[in-house]
């Protein structure tokens, strides 16, 4: 009887296709995917340490566990990810019920570690190995084929003073241009229409040995046959260089949307978050972005309540996001990580009051971003089929090349499919259409969408 495995995902897209790639070396060693947690003979947490609410999440998650391993003690719980990058021995101290801690880099060792289970009691792998990212298993992908994600990078050189990632990624290490483009191949012939190419610091990919950089990735890969959408991310403004912008103007496969995170509108702030850039830069790289990609869609991250901010910080933030008008914006308290520089900084600001500066923030860009879907309406998108809709079950949801998301009733539409769609509505967080040819009467706000 084959054994079966469940794995439990948090964190970013990188963390996602890491949790893909791990499913790939499990079904590589005749595991099966698991009806539930509970049935699995292997489990493994793929965690993000970016905030504490994240890290609490899995040690939460442990203690529900605990019944369930006293009951099968021969079942495998491992925990991989940034927590365990960054607690080490640290997380089976707190949760003792755990077999296996392994860092991001040593995800490609996993057929070993399990190995090494059988003869030890507990194993810990938080190795910074730098050919992790050699072509290892298969991912087991979404089946719907509507997206793919491919990493192209791993690690970040990056010094930014709230940030875990150097510490629980390591340094930055990309993949072979030929390696890449190959995997590009593999996934048009199957039928991917959409990639995203994914690194902590995606625009500082260099193929190791040349010159090459993202820029020479996107062009390659936009002539690659059956590539319909390119997509990158996470970008970094400092290395968002003239040539990756000529390539997104001129590649048409790249999708006229970027993430481009922020962090803050103060200059001094950007400063102590060692940001490497300060607000008239960030600017400037937004005005060239939007004159050689009219139109162009743009999301950001955005820290509030970093030490130090004082009112007047905040009003520069509040006012940068009035100049740029973001499409979209995650934003969030700042929250002090273990081991990084600013979490020894001194910090006076109350909870209280930085949480009315997000509530603040985020009504201002619930504005911006209302009247940013408002001007769709009327617009005829193509949109590419991602799932059945969250808000009304007989729709489906899907997005736009400007990374929108559309709600539309199409009736024998499959995911990874394209359609035409016009807008006829349009919320906060995302617009509502018909299929291209249908008039739709009205053209009114959405409802507000009710959480998941
Ligand atoms: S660039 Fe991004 S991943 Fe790298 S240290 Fe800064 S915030 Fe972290």
């Amino acid at each position: 009887m084959s054994r079966l495995y469940w794995i439990e995902t948090w964190g970013c897209q990188m963390n996602e296709h890491d949790s893909e790639k791990l499913a790939g070396t499990l079904e590589g060693l005749g595991y099966e995917p698991a009806p539930s947690l509970g049935a699995s003979d292997v489990v493994l947490l793929n965690t993000c340490a970016i905030r504490e609410k994240a890290e609490d999440k899995v040690y939460n998650l442990l203690a529900q566990l605990a019944p369930l391993k006293a009951r099968r003690p021969g079942m495998v719980i491992g925990v991989c990810g940034c927590v365990a990058q960054m607690s080490g021995e640290g997380v089976r101290e707190r949760a003792p019920l755990v077999d296996l801690v392994f860092g991001p880099r040593a995800a490609s060792r996993l057929p070993e570690l399990l190995a090494r289970l059988q003869e030890e009691k507990g194993v810990v792998d938080t190795t910074l190995y730098q050919d992790s990212l050699v072509a290892g298993a298969k991912a087991v992908r979404e089946s719907q084929r509507a997206k793919a994600w491919v990493t192209v990078m791993e690690g970040c050189n990056k010094t930014c003073t709230y940030c875990v990632v150097p510490a629980t990624r390591g340094r930055e290490s990309s993949r072979p241009l030929d390696d890449l483009l190959a995997e590009v191949q593999e996934l048009a012939a199957a039928g991917y229409r959409e990639l995203e190419f994914l690194g902590q610091n995606v625009n500082a990919y260099r193929c190791p040995g040349t010159k090459a950089g993202l820029a020479d990735l996107l062009r390659a890969a936009g002539r690659v046959g059956g590539v319909r959408r390119l997509r990158f991310t996470t970008s970094h403004p400092l290395h968002l260089r003239s040539d990756i912008i000529r390539a997104m103007a001129e590649v048409p496969a790249v999708c006229d949307h970027l993430h481009l995170p922020v962090q803050s509108g103060s200059s001094k702030l950007l400063q102590s978050m060692r940001r490497g850039y300060d607000r008239e830069k960030y600017l400037a790289k937004v005005g060239e972005l939007r004159r050689e990609v009219p139109g162009i869609a743009l999301s950001t991250d955005v820290i509030v309540g970093f030490p130090g901010e004082t009112e007047e910080d905040f009003q520069q933030t509040l006012s940068l996001v009035r100049e740029v008008r973001f499409d979209q914006m995650f934003s969030f308290v700042f929250s002090a990580r273990p081991g990084t520089v600013a979490a020894l900084l001194a910090d006076r600001t109350p909870l209280e009051r930085k949480t009315e500066r997000l509530i603040e923030l985020q009504a201002l860009q619930r504005e911006i971003q209302l009247e940013s879907n408002a001007r769709q309406i009327g617009r005829v998108e193509e949109v590419l089929v991602e799932s059945p809709s969250r808000r009304t079950a007989a729709e489906w949801a899907g997005r736009t090349t400007s990374n929108r998301v559309v709600n539309f009733h199409a009736p024998g539409a499959r995911p990874g499919e394209f359609v035409m769609v016009r807008i006829t509505a349009a919320g906060a967080n995302s617009l509502r259409g018909v299929l291209a040819g249908e008039d739709a009467v009205e053209a009114r706000p959405m409802p507000e969408a009710r959480p998941a």
